[in-house]
């Protein structure tokens, strides 16, 4: 149908940022600066800036960002790194890679963002580091968690934007992706480390550029994760942006909450200040697939963020877990619907999800 609503409409974000990204794009082919361009140390400044933090550090995309961090804290064999079963697969891969131990902990009802108590209890001699999601864009528990011991490394690639106590990074250090759909999202892959330490900014731009800091000198083995010049050039016209975007998914967010509260059966997000910069707008349904079947077949777009804990992949087996070990995760896997959420949607295109909405559960 031409008029289904979209889940994400990156259309109408590329419309309002057109002649910056072209005007860019020109600048760097002109200049064939691909890899480590001008635009890339722009940006790097304008986001450490905008998340109030001293240094940002550009990655090839959120899981190498993520990875690069956790080896910067030292997470590697004979370490341990707490994270919520509830949540993408990359931040348990992450520390797979990094060599770590993944001990992962069930989410807390409600919000469904890892539950410090039980990440209080996970933490042992060995954790490396503890790393709370900021889960579709609401602000995980960061304080307590802070106070367990270990450093906190945030996974922010939902909730660029998003500000607590004045500072959008409370932990030791951040990172983020800028994965397309993303609240701030590139052409392709990128993803940035954030911190205050010049030490840890400093060790992932060195991990993350061939373990080299002088050109053939390489002090460590590391990757090859940069940040592109095209993508830093989206991702400058976009940042320029987002303060404006998140408003709006805001108020699309208010308006949801006042369509939906009369629908059977569906129970919405739970409230949230306005440091919420509403990645994705999460409701829970009962026969949660068939109803998402039924909206596609009304013309309404939606997603499951995400229908299979990380516990449960296959990936993960030889963690020894299975069904029943983190309840509050596994129910709500059944039971979560991620409705079209976007700065451009109109109030006319929300009508229409509640409507769908209120026919099939009504
Ligand atoms: C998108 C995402 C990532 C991974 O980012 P990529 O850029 O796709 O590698 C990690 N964690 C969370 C919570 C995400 O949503």
């Amino acid at each position: 149908m031409p008029d289904d609503v979209p889940f994400v409409d990156l259309a109408a974000a590329h419309a309002e940022v057109d002649r910056q990204v072209r005007a860019g794009f020109d600048r760097v082919l002109a200049a064939t600066a691909f890899v480590q361009g001008p635009d890339v140390a722009a940006f790097e400044r304008e986001y450490a800036r905008f998340t109030g933090v001293a240094h940002c550090v550009g990655a090839a995309n959120g899981t190498d960002a993520l990875e690069l961090a956790l080896r910067a804290l030292g997470a590697g064999p004979g370490t341990e790194v707490v994270l919520p079963a509830n949540t993408f697969v990359a931040t348990a891969e992450a520390v797979a890679r990094a060599g770590a131990r993944p001990v992962l902990v069930d989410a807390r009802p409600g919000d469904l963002l890892i539950d410090p108590a039980l990440a209080a209890a996970a933490v042992g001699p060995d954790t490396a580091a503890v790393v709370p999601v900021h889960l579709y864009g609401r602000l995980a528990p960061v304080g307590p968690l802070a106070e367990l011991g270990p450093p906190v490394l945030e996974d922010a690639a939902q909730s660029q934007g998003a500000v607590l106590d004045g500072r959008m990074v409370a932990g030791a250090i951040a990172a983020t992706s800028f994965y397309p759909g993303k609240n701030l999202g590139a052409y392709g892959d990128a993803g940035a480390v954030v911190t205050d330490s010049a030490e840890l900014a400093a060790a992932v731009r060195l991990l993350g550029d061939h373990g080299s800091e002088r050109k053939y000198r390489h002090e460590v083995v590391g990757f090859n994760s940069r940040l592109d010049t095209l993508q830093a050039v989206v991702l400058r016209a976009k940042l320029s942006r987002l303060a404006d975007w998140n408003e709006r998914r805001a108020a699309a967010a208010a308006r949801y909450h006042d369509l939906l509260a009369d629908v059977p059966g569906l129970v919405p997000p739970p409230p949230a200040g306005p440091e919420h910069v509403w990645h994705l707008y999460v409701v829970q349904v009962p026969r949660r697939d068939e109803v998402a079947t039924r909206l596609g077949e009304l013309g309404v777009r939606t997603g499951v963020h995400y229908p299979v804990p990380v516990h449960l992949q296959p990936a993960f087996r030889h963690l020894g877990h299975g069904p029943g070990d983190f309840p509050v995760a596994e129910a709500a896997a059944a039971r979560i619907l991620s409705l079209p959420m976007f700065p451009q949607i109109t109030e006319e295109q929300q009508h229409r999800v509640a409507g769908a909405l209120r026919k099939i559960l009504g």
